[in-house]
């Protein structure tokens, strides 16, 4: 039987006041501070998007949309995902799904879960859970500084 592999993500971002938020694959138009970056900051879909790298043994963000890839700097969360579900595909592995949390105090993930759930779901093709957590006003999530998002993918041969 073939064996199934799972792979593991972790991004975090700062906040930036006036930048629009772009988390999980949706906009979130009513919050005071976007996460920055070179791209939209979409901390969960990089999350997801190293979580699959990981899993087919591809290795990380930075290595696969590293600067011998140009075309593809500043593109959205949800077109990188897009882009490492195809490679997980060539690289011979279905996604079974993937799993990711993000940690913040805001915005609140809850009442938009399933929205973005089928936003993430939709860029990678495969079944995405989305939850949230805080971490109780400690660190830099906690004070507001950031956003961090983590994520487990699991892929099976095909
Ligand atoms: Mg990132």
């Amino acid at each position: 039987m073939p064996t199934p592999r799972v792979g593991v993500g972790v991004d975090v971002h700062p906040l930036d006041t006036g930048r629009p938020m772009a988390l999980a694959g949706l906009m979130w138009p009513d919050e005071p501070a976007g996460c920055g970056g070179h791209s939209d900051g979409d901390v969960a879909a990089h999350a997801c998007c190293d979580a699959l790298l990981s899993a087919a043994g591809l290795g990380d963000l930075g290595a696969v949309f590293g600067t011998d890839r140009p075309e593809w700097s500043g593109a959205s969360g949800v077109r990188l995902l897009s882009e490492c579900a195809r490679l997980v595909g060539e690289a011979g592995y279905r996604i079974g799904n993937i799993a990711v949390q993000v940690i913040g105090e805001r915005p609140k993930i809850g009442p938009r879960r399933r929205e973005a759930e089928a936003a993430l779901g939709t860029a990678c093709d495969a079944s995405v859970s989305v939850s949230g957590t805080t971490t109780d006003g400690l660190g830099l999530t906690g004070r507001g500084e950031g956003v961090a998002a983590v994520a487990t993918a699991l892929i099976v041969p095909r």
